[in-house]
């Protein structure tokens, strides 16, 4: 990826077939934000976390001019590549491509998260079926094993109101997220992560989708649950405060999906 050509940095391909590519210059570390994003998609799609041409990831570009990259509406996550990714900004004007369009709820909440939090850079939102079936019980998901203890007490809560493309919704999902958390679960409709890069949104919510298909096969078995004491919880977490603190957290596990995409998907850095 470190060795893209000039021509492939240059040609923004076409994102869906009704888009055209809007011919430009960028830098080579938007190019290598780009590989990651299409990794990103990728991978989720590898893990089943998103829905035929449904959800979305959104990166933040550097620069502080309030872009971010979405994959475009009509597109699947396993037919991302890093020039198929669009610019666009909290207005939704595209800068990369004309004709393509933007789905209008996926939109209107990351956009909304990323214009109000410039601590954060990535948003992850999908509807694994595993995690859509607790989102729709009332118990919603317990922490019952080890890994699970990443994500003990990062998680809030937002109650389902229709398709999220409304703007005063926005606010709701900014105010259930909270401030210190990385993660919602989003009742009867999916979940979301967030992090200062794609690693630590990735990282999160590879650990949410599977606290949830773990904690459904274990209600699934109709033995009582053999829950964990708030204090064993707490102290587990604190055990991982530091590295969950690290600028570079999820990054190792990061690198290898990165490297899984690269060698599953060898169209990825197009
Ligand atoms: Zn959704």
């Amino acid at each position: 990826m470190a060795n893209a050509s000039l021509s492939k940095r240059q040609a923004i391909l076409d994102a869906v077939p009704s888009a055209k590519p809007v011919i430009r210059e960028m830098t080579q570390a938007e190019w290598d934000l780009r590989v990651n994003h299409a990794a990103a998609l990728r991978m989720g799609y590898h893990l089943n976390w998103n829905r035929s041409i449904n959800n979305h990831i959104t990166v933040r570009l550097p620069g502080g001019e309030g872009r971010f990259l979405m994959n475009p509406r009509g597109s699947g996550w396993d037919e991302a590549t890093a020039s198929s990714l669009v610019t666009t900004d909290y207005d939704g004007a595209t800068h990369s491509h004309s004709g393509v369009r933007l789905a209008p709820a996926g939109f209107n909440f990351h956009s909304g998260i990323l214009k109000a939090r410039p601590d954060l850079n990535c948003v992850i939102h999908v509807h694994p079926i595993e995690a859509v079936v607790l989102s729709a019980t009332m118990g919603g998901l317990k922490i019952v094993d080890q890994p699970g203890c990443y994500i003990y007490d990062e998680w809030g809560e937002h109650d389902f109101e229709g398709f999220a493309q409304e703007a005063d919704e926005v606010p709701r999902i900014l105010r259930d997220l909270g401030d210190d958390k990385h993660l919602l679960m989003m009742w009867n409709h999916g979940l979301l992560s967030v992090g200062r890069s794609i690693a630590e949104a990735f990282f999160y919510m590879l650990k949410f989708v599977e606290a949830c298909r773990l904690y459904e096969r274990v209600l699934a078995t109709g033995d009582e649950v053999r829950t964990l004491p708030k204090e064993v919880l707490e102290f587990t977490r604190s055990q991982i405060a530091a590295k969950r603190a690290s600028p570079d957290f999820g990054l190792e596990e990061w690198n290898y999906f990165l490297r899984t995409a690269e060698r599953l998907y060898p169209d990825l850095a197009t």
